[in-house]
């Protein structure tokens, strides 16, 4: 504080301090205060300031410019001359007394001060001023202002200048934060000041710092950032400009917009998209502008009957971006000329889609269960990320393709050193007749020099004159009406090296051949699509599913399987032939016939007796084919006897023989003697364990395993084409080509023209006859339900038109009385309406197996209750009787014990040779003792309902 005039402070005692004006040594004037009553003694000189207000200061510095005289300068002064003065202070919120009334104790010494310097004789005599500079410093000041005062105890002082200051740290910017200017705390307290953002810029974390004693910012913590659009340039936020952009306040700087896109103004937090591309909502802004890609191209479809697969190659144009998938979209149309009149509905939910519909990552769908005879439109797109942004329409490939009732054909081949023998199935006859077929073949890298076309109006073949040890391609395709169908697939055969059995006249080849193809290896070839006229309401037992074929065509080459294939008798020209190569012909003469045991499609059924030379007499039951058949019908008879003989499984029903050389013509197979499985369980109702009818439906999951591995799709699988023996044991039978369409009194017309018993048919095979082992999964599900309600009519007596609807709409078959929550849960789960949810045989065989290793797992009733045990504890069994009875199977002890099985341990290496025994074998094996712990004797248990556990 700069007072250089008046400064009105007071002096006490009046003759104590004096103003004077002095020069200093510019000769500038200068006001001073100055004593200096040396001589004499008891000097208390006061002097004292105006208040001087605080300001807000806490700690505030003084500093003193003053002279001092050396008392050894001044001739004659007494001892009492002294050379230091004091400075006090005194706080106050309002005007102090007079200084005459004040006392010393209301003041705060800050120090005694004394001269670094003095005034001091010079040589020559001159008095030379020496200017001292002093600086105190006052803390903890909290009232409004001070009074300085100077005492003087006897000393020559001028006081030159007296300063007083306080500090502050200065308006300061830091981190895109503004600190304000501060005033300084007091002593070494520190004053946190909380900053505020710099102009487009925003907090990212509280900006703070704090301000020193010294006046200095201390220890910046926080920051702002320039928000999106402005960039931090010398502390301040600058806005982007036009052409750059800045999408985050996390960014540092503006940056060029992104390729097709731009920005005309400053400050852009994004750049816009330019017309036509597009930015998907997830794409960082960073990136280019996309578009949706272009149209895929080259589309191939390849239709095989109720499938197509289709292919193209991906889009010219990507948009520019990497997600491109691609979605298919299907129409079915009506009307035979696509292009007028053509009324083109979507698919819906129908048609099957692998491996999805829509966002394929590969340029590649195969679409089945499509409806026969149907022309279909397919558009494929390519998507991307930005293809739902674009309002213009969207680029589309279409195909356009017509599914056939085409056959896969069984091909059996033989091969010699110069000829291979061919054999194929024809189309089903619904497809038209087959005029003549074409089987095209050359040597394999030579097509384009030499190719054979050669015709047949059989379906067996041989061609000769090959070279030995060379790959010959073979392609065939049927002619029916005139027009000739597509060729289905190439098969790749090598002629032999070595010299074979030699080919005979085309019987003798056909016997070959067929006889030998047990052993051989068989091959599925898809052929020819067929141009289909008319309409066959036929049902043909011939048609298999290729879906269910070991075999697969891939890239027109056959896979061969390692597993035994039925073969259709339908492949054979002569049908005779397969009865020849399946069954084997008996003498009549060994044959006893004793009574009438029922009705058959062709004729009746009787019991009697066979006996083959040195082999013991064997029940049996004789099918026979009454007086005035057809050849048709003779054959269709035959042909139930020559699908029967490929099978060889303890639960399909065995055949044991023909009779073809003489009349009637008969079937003979193994006596099944409690008859077919609804009307045995209707007789007996309520007087089984459960546990023997799932003992019943493991034995029928068992043979339809075996049945699905050799290919061979049942169709009409139904507890009254299951029969019983007297062992309980069930053998699926029925194996006649046209018994559905004439024997089966619950098949009935469909809308499409085929026979299907309804009540026992998967949804699927009902409306577009896709009949598959999958379709056998269902109808298995009903005869659980058959076999558990003891012969109940599936649906009751619902119409098939409403159980055709009812299923439809999701409804299914509910659990019949005290049936086990798991054996309904495996019911619904054969009932699934996607075919590929439903379990395979041989999952179906497992769960069963494990069921009856774990009977307590039955005891949980569908209807919530539970069986409970009544006697209890129970011994545990220690016999195979015991055990045997305890699952009421006493009636079997004697098997066992026959076959020498008498104690627990030895059931458990029985082997599973004992083919009706299989399954308890394996449950045996695989719980062992286990088993037998949890399987407790049954003596004392008493039933509380129709079953008993
Ligand atoms: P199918 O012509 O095969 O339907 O036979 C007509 C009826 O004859 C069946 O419902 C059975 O009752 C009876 N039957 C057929 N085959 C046998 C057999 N192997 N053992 C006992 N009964 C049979």
């Amino acid at each position: 504080m700069l007072a250089p005039g008046d400064l009105g402070w007071e002096a006490y005692p009046p003759e104590g301090w004096e103003e004077i004006s002095v020069m200093d040594e510019r000769n500038a004037p200068m006001r001073t205060y100055q004593v200096c009553s040396v001589m004499e003694a008891n000097q208390n000189n006061w002097l004292r300031t105006a208040l001087i207000p605080r300001s807000g200061a806490r700690r505030i510095y003084v500093e003193l410019k003053f002279t001092l005289r050396d008392c050894n300068s001044l001739p004659g002064v007494p001892g009492t001359c002294k050379e230091t003065f004091n400075v006090y202070y005194h706080e106050s919120d309002s005007a102090a007394p007079p200084l005459r009334h004040a006392r010393e104790s209301q003041y705060v010494k800050i120090d005694t001060i004394a001269a670094d310097e003095s005034f001091t004789q010079s040589d020559v005599g001159e008095r030379v001023m020496k200017l001292n500079t002093e600086v105190r410093h006052i803390s903890g000041l909290s009232k409004r202002g001070l009074y300085l005062a100077f005492q003087d105890l006897g000393a020559c002082i001028a006081l030159v200048s007296v300063r007083v200051f306080y500090k502050r740290c200065p308006l300061a910017v830091m981190n895109l934060a503004r600190f304000p200017d501060t005033v300084t705390g007091g002593d070494q307290a520190l004053v946190e000041v909380r900053g505020s953002c710099v102009d487009d810029a925003e907090e990212l974390e509280a900006p703070r710092m704090f301000c020193s004693a010294d006046g200095g910012w201390l220890v910046p913590i926080g920051r702002c950032v320039c928000r999106p659009g402005f960039e931090e340039t010398d502390g301040q936020c600058q806005p982007c400009r036009p052409g750059f952009y800045k999408s985050s306040s996390m960014d540092a700087y503006c940056v060029k917009c992104p390729p097709h896109s731009y920005s005309h103004q400053d400050k852009a937090s994004e750049c816009i998209c330019e017309t036509g591309f597009y930015r998907a909502e997830t794409d960082p802004r960073s990136m280019a502008c996309t578009r949706p890609p272009s149209a895929p191209g080259n589309p191939i479809s390849t239709v095989n009957e109720t499938a197509v697969t289709l292919e193209w190659s991906p889009p010219r144009d990507t948009g520019g971006r990497g997600d491109v998938t691609y979605s298919v979209h299907c129409k079915k149309c009506s009307g035979t000329v696509r292009e007028v009149g053509e009324r083109c509905v979507p698919c819906g939910s129908s048609a099957h889609f692998s491996p999805r519909q829509f966002g394929l990552a590969h340029p590649r769908v195969q679409i089945t269960e499509l409806q026969p005879r149907t022309n279909y439109t397919f558009s494929i797109e390519a998507v991307n990320g930005v293809s739902d942004l674009r309002p213009s329409p969207r680029h589309l490939v279409n195909v356009n393709i017509t599914t056939s009732q085409t056959v896969s054909v069984i091909v059996k081949e033989r091969r010699s050193r110069d000829s291979i023998t061919l054999a194929w199935q024809g189309p089903e006859p619904s497809d038209g007749a087959v005029l003549e077929y074409e089987v095209t073949y050359y040597e394999k890298n030579q097509r384009d020099q030499n190719y054979t076309v050669l015709k047949t109006k059989s379906n067996i073949m041989t061609v000769e004159g090959l070279k030995p040890g060379t790959v010959y391609v073979f392609r065939i395709r049927a002619r029916t009406d005139g027009s000739y169908g597509n060729y289905g697939g190439e098969i790749e055969l090598e002629t032999s090296h070595e010299d074979m059995l030699a080919m005979g006249d085309p019987n003798q080849q056909t016997i070959l051949a067929v006889s030998i193809a047990a052993g051989v290896v068989f091959l599925i070839l898809l052929v020819a699509c067929f141009v289909i006229s008319g309409r066959h309401c036929g049902y043909i037992k011939a048609k298999q599913d290729p879906e269910d074929e070991k075999m697969q065509l891939q890239h027109g080459r056959v896979q061969l399987p390692g597993t035994r294939t039925y073969i259709h008798p339908h492949t054979y020209e002569d049908p005779n032939q397969a009865v020849r190569d399946f069954a084997k012909e008996i003498e009549v003469s060994n044959i006893r016939i004793e009574r009438v045991i029922g009705a058959g499609e062709f004729g009746e059924v009787c019991s009697g007796r066979l006996r083959l030379p040195s082999k013991r007499e064997i029940h049996v039951a004789i099918k026979s084919l009454k007086a005035g058949y057809t050849e048709q019908q003779r054959r269709d008879f035959l042909s139930e006897a020559s699908i029967m003989g490929q099978f060889d499984h303890p639960n399909i029903i065995r055949l044991e023989g023909v009779v073809t050389r003489c009349k009637p013509v008969m079937i003979i197979t193994e006596y099944m003697e409690n008859g077919s499985l609804d009307t045995f369980l209707k007789k007996r109702d309520g007087q089984f364990a459960v546990i023997q009818l799932v003992g019943m439906l493991r034995g029928i999951a068992a043979g339809m395993q075996y049945l699905s591995e050799m290919n061979y799709v049942h169709r009409d699988l139904a507890a009254r084409n299951i029969l019983v023996n007297g062992n309980l044991v069930c053998k699926v039978s029925d194996f006649g080509l046209s018994r559905v369409l004439e024997d089966d009194p619950d098949a009935v017309y469909t809308t499409r023209g085929g026979k299907i018993p309804i009540r026992w048919t998967a949804p699927e095979a009902i409306a577009y006859r896709k009949f598959t082992s999958a379709s056998d999964v269902w109808s298995y599900g009903i005869v659980m339900w058959e076999v558990i309600s003891y012969g109940e009519r599936p649906y009751w007596e619902m119409s098939n038109q409403d159980v055709i609807k009812a299923i439809d709409e999701g409804y299914r078959l509910p659990p019949p009385m005290d049936c086990p929550v798991v054996l309904h849960q495996l019911m619904l789960d054969c009932w699934e309406k996607n075919r590929s949810d439903r379990p395979k045989f041989g999952q179906i065989v497992n769960t069963l197996d494990q069921l009856i290793c774990n009977p307590s797992s039955l005891k949980q009733l569908a209807n919530n209750t539970v069986w409970e045990d009544q006697a209890s504890p129970e011994p545990v069994c220690s016999t195979v009787a015991d055990w045997l009875e305890s699952i009421k199977m006493g009636q079997y002890k004697e098997h066992f014990s026959t076959a020498g099985y008498v104690t627990l341990d030895s059931v458990l290496y029985i082997s599973t040779s004992w083919g009706i025994w299989e399954w308890c074998w394996r449950a045996i094996r695989r719980k062992s003792s286990h088993v037998f712990r949890a399987c407790r004797c049954s003596s004392n248990r008493g039933p509380t309902s129709r079953y008993k556990v």
